[in-house]
């Protein structure tokens, strides 16, 4: 295979790094181009990478504790911004929330 730029890409394993280094997948595959400095990723790679990641943000970063706020008369849970941009919370946008039991709340962004 062929870089955009002519030079051959060469098949190379690297680390990719999410949300500044927290969650790291080793090993991927990827095709690499000297010339350009570019790693370039298939798109059965890329979803194996997701997927990957995706497990790894329930278990790792994902979880934490949060001290409940009290806004007016409403209490407020603080998101972490990893969490906001991983959902695609906008300030505004709506989720619902459902109680699941006393120990259990839903929030669903959808
Ligand atoms: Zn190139």
């Amino acid at each position: 295979m062929k870089c955009v730029c002519g030079n051959k890409l060469q098949e190379i394993k690297t680390d990719m790094d999410f949300f500044d280094g927290k969650v790291i997948v080793r090993g991927v595959n990827a095709l690499y181009c000297s010339e350009c400095k570019e790693e370039l990723f298939d798109s059965k790679e890329g979803d194996k990478i997701s997927e990957q990641v995706s497990i790894l943000h329930i278990i790792q970063p994902f979880e934490s504790r949060k001290k409940i706020a009290k806004v007016g008369n409403s209490y407020a849970i603080p998101v972490s911004k990893e969490i906001a941009e991983y959902m695609q919370a906008k300030k505004g946008g709506e989720v619902l929330v459902k109680v699941q039991s006393q120990k259990r709340l839903i929030v669903d962004f959808a």
